[in-house]
């Protein structure tokens, strides 16, 4: 069961120590979605919730207007550490209210997402000057989708979603992530979306924290074929499988004049354009 709350906060927009953005914007704390994956667990520490996370969302009531001369030609990121398309968006509006807000405001607005419910602000999306919608997307096979992110939509949600916004005029980006190693397959996902995205953002699988041990135990369980892999790649840190494979994608990519944005070794801020 899932808990739900308000919350106040002083501001929507945050400054950002993301590389590529001035301000982020996270319109609750907390994220339903459950990603076995998910690196924003350790926010759990940072709120007052005694659940796990995925089984708390507050969603934020801001007591004052986004300063919109403040952030002038600013780079802004939604979200970081939840999604603003949760299904508690549906119930309590914050990020319809926060691009209410940023209607007439320059900026470039990228929304990162895995939910089609962002097909509700259609009409208002058209109205933001600069927005991009990106869709985080790890997997095309169903089974392996719900394994790692049970509550999350399916890729074909997502990927009906990507056409409409496309046909709508909304710049749409397909954000490869993260990269199972062996089980992501890159070539599908990009063979499915590429006549309807401007560019790829890609990211590793990275594994600190709380969800190594879960994943390598899920990987055991479910890929024994590929537990030894993980092990070198994770645990012993002997392999240079990462190296490999990004040159591999960044090279298949290139090869099809496809734009990309480069977040593999998320950790060390490494990032390229084509
Ligand atoms: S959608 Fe993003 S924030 Fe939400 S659980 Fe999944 S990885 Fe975490």
């Amino acid at each position: 069961m899932v808990v739900e709350n308000t919350k106040l906060v002083r501001d929507y927009v945050n400054p950002s120590r993301l590389p590529d953005w001035d301000y982020v914007i996270n319109p609750y704390t907390g994220c339903t979605y459950k990603c076995t994956y998910c690196c924003a667990e350790f926010m759990q520490r940072f709120s007052k919730h005694q659940e796990d996370w995925g089984d708390f969302i507050d969603a934020k009531i801001a007591t004052r207007d986004i300063n919109l001369i403040k952030i002038d030609g600013g780079r802004i990121i939604m979200s970081s550490v939840t999604d603003p398309y949760n299904p508690y968006e549906e119930r309590y509006n914050v990020t319809r209210t926060i691009l209410e807000q940023l209607k007439n405001a320059n900026i470039s607005l990228h929304i990162v997402t895995k939910s089609n419910l962002v097909l509700r602000d259609l009409e208002l999306l058209k109205q933001l000057k600069n927005v991009s919608i990106v869709f985080s997307i790890a997997t095309t096979d169903e089974n392996f989708r719900k394994d790692i992110e049970p509550f999350a939509p399916s890729f074909q949600d997502r990927l009906n979603a990507i056409k409409i916004l496309r046909n709508e005029g909304i710049n749409t980006i397909a954000y490869i992530s993260p990269i199972f190693p062996e089980l992501t397959n890159y070539k599908e996902i990009i063979e499915l979306t590429k006549d309807y995205v401007s560019e790829y953002w890609l990211e590793n699988l990275n594994l600190r924290g709380s969800y190594r041990p879960r994943i390598l135990a899920y990987i055991n369980e479910q890929h024994p074929l590929y537990f030894n892999l993980y092990k070198e790649i994770y645990r012993l840190k002997t392999s240079n499988y990462w190296a490999e494979k990004e040159k591999e994608i960044c090279e298949y990519l290139k090869e099809r004049n496809i734009k990309y944005r480069n977040y593999f070794y998320h950790e060390k801020n490494r990032k390229s354009y084509k």
